[in-house]
């Protein structure tokens, strides 16, 4: 009974036109799928037009990062209420290249978490292995860390609304989609962690997501596995045609 979450994550792309334009080609490419959550993580820039361009279709929107402070001077940062001003429901949190380009320290991303929390906007917690920590066997270590702490001060009574991406990052951008079956390994193993931490009953109802090339010929075979809810899409999700495929998986 989890609803499948199929999320655009637009990164450093498109300009104000060309997204409002893909909204509304968006509300026919994706109508009949209303048993799947639709969202959307443009730029900063963009997420005001984009909030007007949705109207009254049910699609979520997300910010790509966001500060944990609710205001002050910190300059280029974006704060919670001003995510929420513009309609954001969801915001990423430690997007891979949020931690490896821009340094961002694990630290922040269980900070940002918990404000998240705090404020209402729902964090979808990006976890995931680097190559060299796949082929050290790692994983797992690297998954346990990110997670715990991601969520470290996140309130136990709201864990349940929480979303999380597993993104190896050896896949993002790379065109090498994890094998459905070694995604779902990964969830299945961070699914039994979140039992552990909380509950079974809160663990069953959390999202995990798998990103890292997904595309519309592989999303079917990883949208079968049990644990996989849905999808985080870069490269892919630029193209409405080739996004609506995938939020109308099979
Ligand atoms: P790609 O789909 O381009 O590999 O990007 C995945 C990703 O990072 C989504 O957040």
């Amino acid at each position: 009974t989890r609803k499948p979450l199929m999320a655009a994550n637009w990164k450093m792309h498109l300009s104000i036109r060309e997204a409002v334009d893909f909204i509304a080609r968006l509300h026919e490419v994706v109508a009949g799928s209303e048993d799947r959550e639709v969202l959307i993580a443009p730029p900063f820039t963009h997420l005001w037009a984009v909030r007007e361009a949705m109207g009254a279709a049910g699609f979520s929107l997300a910010a790509q990062n966001c500060h944990w402070e609710e205001k002050g001077a910190f300059t280029g940062e974006i704060s919670l209420p001003m995510l929420k001003e513009v309609g954001c429901g969801y915001v990423i949190l430690g997007h891979s290249e949020r931690r490896h380009i821009f340094g961002e320290p694990d630290e922040w991303v269980g900070l940002k978490t918990a404000a998240a929390f705090a404020h209402g906007v729902t964090p979808i917690l990006c976890v995931g292995e680097k190559l060299e920590e796949r082929e050290a066997q790692k994983t797992e270590e690297v998954l346990l860390r990110q997670l715990e702490t991601g969520l470290a001060q996140a309130p136990a009574e709201q864990v349940a609304s929480l979303v999380i991406a597993y993104e190896p990052v050896w896949a993002i951008g790379t065109g090498k989609t994890a094998s459905p079956e070694q995604a779902q390994e990964a969830h299945a193993f961070i699914r039994g962690w979140l039992a552990r931490r909380y509950q079974k009953e809160i663990a069953k109802n959390i999202r995990i997501l798998y990103g890292g090339s997904v595309k519309p010929d592989n999303v079917d075979a990883l949208m079968a596995q049990p644990d996989i809810d849905g999808a985080l899409v870069g490269g892919a999700s630029l193209d409405v045609a080739s996004f609506g495929r995938i939020v109308r998986f099979q």
